[in-house]
Parts: structure tokens; sequence; C-alpha cells
């Protein structure tokens, strides 16, 4: 299969055009064409010459994820299934200004990304792993989902006719549909480190999608080696731990992860980040009732987050189909906050509607990858 050109970084397109005899300023008008425009076909860069558009078209593919399916929750956060090149499912979270939501700021607009198809790591709560891991995303199917979000985001605030409405908010400046991205929708990011990277180089360039290193936050179950390897970037993305339990009996329990990478070293890989970056990490903690719920379990969560000088981020349980586990009540997910406020940490507790389809990330597609196999099935 031909590589993708939004796979490719600015420095590898020069080179290429380079190495094929053409001018170096070719790239910046491809560049343009590519995240300015967001094209999907290779006709449709006017001023790039037909002979170099059609050497680009045998070298590389130009698409972007087709949406499937879009569902919207009451407080208009919309979900998006996207099929991709061969065939495989993702979904992306688009969610509107939320304060609690991994304590982004209010006025912002959040995309949540998928880095995998499926996942390994298996934690027993989580449908993106129920079906096992199927492959790494490629980093342009990584920066596609920002980009087709966007459109269909614009598309619907302008009333549908893309193209057009495009070209009138680059006329007005360009209003931004995504301005935050958070890596907690499918996959485990950290376990397909160097195409998110190469990703996040290409969504964090000015001449790419343009989103600054602040605004981005990885969400890990606690990939210990990869925590400290990203301590080393030189972009200051954002950390958040699925931490999900503040003992290792806790998290033992729901997290096989924590067998191979237990508290005591993640601890210390994180407190390394933080030293290393001056920032502050995210702890996720989803409320499971009966399972890490208890207003006792709020004293070990406290110490680790003074340890770390870390914010906690609360998190009713989205149920999932043929799971067994629950959200706790009202009462007890604001006793536990309460719990975590009394101790003096930095917490939010997610109070948002629309919990029938914000962040139970990897359900809409297991759905759509069951009926695809019932269907060949028959
Ligand atoms: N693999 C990474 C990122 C993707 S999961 C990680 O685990 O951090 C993103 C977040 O969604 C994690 O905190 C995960 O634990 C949480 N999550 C998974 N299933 C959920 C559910 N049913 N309800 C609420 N949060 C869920
Ligand atoms: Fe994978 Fe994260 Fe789900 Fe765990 S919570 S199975 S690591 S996606």
């Amino acid at each position: 299969m031909r590589e993708n050109i939004r796979s490719k970084h600015r420095l590898a397109i020069d080179d290429w055009l380079l190495r094929n005899g053409h001018p170096r300023y070719r790239c910046g008008q491809i560049l343009h064409w590519l995240y300015s425009r967001r094209v999907t076909d290779w006709e449709a860069m006017g001023n790039v010459p037909k002979a170099l558009r059609q050497a680009l078209s045998e070298e590389f593919e130009i698409c972007l994820p087709e949406l499937v399916r879009q569902q919207e929750a009451g407080d208009s956060t919309r979900k998006y299934l996207w099929r991709l090149k061969d065939g495989a499912f993702i979904e992306s979270v688009l969610i509107p200004a939320n304060p609690a939501q991994a304590g982004v700021a209010s006025d912002r607009k959040t995309l949540c990304v998928s880095t995998q198809v499926g996942c390994a790591y298996g934690c027993v709560f989580c449908a993106s792993g129920l079906d096992g891991w199927k492959r790494n995303l490629a980093p342009d199917e990584i920066v596609g989902q920002v980009l087709a979000a966007e459109t269909q985001a614009r598309e619907e605030t302008s009333g549908g006719d893309g193209a057009a409405s495009r070209s009138e908010i680059e006329r007005k400046g360009g209003e931004r549909q995504v301005d935050n991205l958070v890596f907690m929708g499918m996959g485990e990011p950290l376990a397909n480190y160097d195409n998110l990277l190469k990703a996040l180089s290409i969504l964090n360039a000015d001449w790419g999608v343009g989103i600054g290193a602040r605004r981005i936050t990885i969400s890990t179950s606690g990939l210990v080696p990869q925590i400290r390897q990203l301590a080393e970037e030189p972009a200051q993305y954002r950390l958040a731990i699925s931490l999900h339990g503040p003992t290792d009996e806790v998290r033992r329990q729901v997290m096989p992860v924590s067998k191979r990478h237990p508290l005591a070293e993640l601890m210390e890989a994180c407190e390394y980040f933080s030293q290393k970056r001056g920032k502050v990490i995210t702890l996720e903690y989803i409320l499971i009732e009966g399972v890490n719920d208890a207003v006792s379990l709020a004293d070990s969560l406290s110490k680790l987050a003074h340890q770390l000088r870390a914010k906690v981020n609360l998190i009713p349980y989205n149920m999932v189909d043929g799971l067994k586990w629950r959200r706790p009540s009202v009462e007890q997910q604001e006793q536990f906050f309460r719990a975590l406020c009394d101790r003096g940490v930095r917490v939010t507790l997610r109070r948002v509607k629309g919990h029938d389809i914000d962040a139970a990330c990897g359900q809409l597609r297991l759905k759509a990858e069951r009926r695809k196999a019932s269907e060949t099935a028959v």
C-alpha cells in the first residue's frame, strides 16, 4: 500500500521534492493544500503542475478517514465513527466547552483521538480492548481524525456546504473547530510511540495543523519506559495517567498493566516527568461501583496526588454493553469528590450530561466491528 502523504513531515516532503528534481517552494504549496484547504484529491491542487501532481499520486495516498456514523448527545458532544483505508473502524469524540474534561479550561473545543485499532492492554472495564488489539494507527490516521472532525463540525455549523464554508472561514481568519486534543480514544498511545510522536509533530507544527503542545494531552495506562522517554522530548506535551486505583491491590483488579509496572515504579516515572518538564500531571480516576469508590481510598489517593503535585480528574464510569461494572450513585461520587477536596487535592468531577456517548470510547467501533463480522458470517 502507498504511504499517505499526511504521514510525512515537512522535511521529508522537502527531501522527496529535491530527490525528484522539483523546486523546494512546491513544498509550501503542497502543505497549504493538505493542511489549510484539506483536499483529498491531488487534482484539486490548482497551482501544482500536472506532472508533479501525477508523480505525487503515484507515490502517495491523500485520503482522510471516511465518516461512517455520527452520534450526538444532549450537550452537543459528538462521536464520530471513521472507516480507514483497510476497512478498520476507529472513533473520535468532539467535546464542546466542558470544564471537567481532563481539567481543561472551559472555552476549548476538545477532540478525543484514537491511536490504535483495538487495544492490547485489556483493562477489564474498557470497551476498546474487548476484542483485543488489531494494529497501530499510522501518523496520517491520527492527524486525519483531527482534520476530518474539523471539516465535519464546520459543515454542520455552516449548514452543509463544506467547501464554500471553508473558504469563507479562511477569509474570516479561520475559526478553529478543534483547539485542544486529548489522546484518550481507542488504544494505548504510548504503545504506538513513534507514530504518535510523528503525528504530534504534524499536529503541532505551524505548517501543519497548528495546535500548541500545551493544548495536547497524552493519556496512558502507565507505560513506564515510554513516560520517561516522553520526558526527554523537546515539545511540551501534557501527560495524564489512568490511575483508577490508589494501591497496587485495587489497580491489579482492573488494569493488567499494573502487574508489569507496579505503582511505585509508575510514581517514580511520573515524578521524573513532572520534574523534567515542570508540568502538572493529571491523574484520571474512573469511579467504578464497589471497585475503587470507597471513601476510605481517598487517603492513599490524596497522598499520591500531593506527592506528584498532580490534579485528579474523577470520571463516573460509563457502562459498557456486556460488562458488569457500574457507575456509583451521584451521592457516592460527591462523597468521594468531597473527601479529596477536604484533603486539599485539586480535583474535578465530571458532571456533564451526554454520558450516553461521551468517553466510553471503543463502544461504537465495537458494535460496527461485530456487525461487520456477523454480516460476513451470513
Ligand atoms: N489507553 C490510554 C488512553 C485511552 S483510554 C489510557 O488508558 O489512558 C482513555 C481513558 O478512558 C482512560 O482513562 C480509560 O481508563 C478511560 N475509560 C475507558 N473505558 C471507560 C469507561 N467505560 N468509562 C469511563 N472511562 C473509561
Ligand atoms: Fe487500553 Fe486504555 Fe482501554 Fe486500558 S483503558 S484497555 S489501556 S484503551
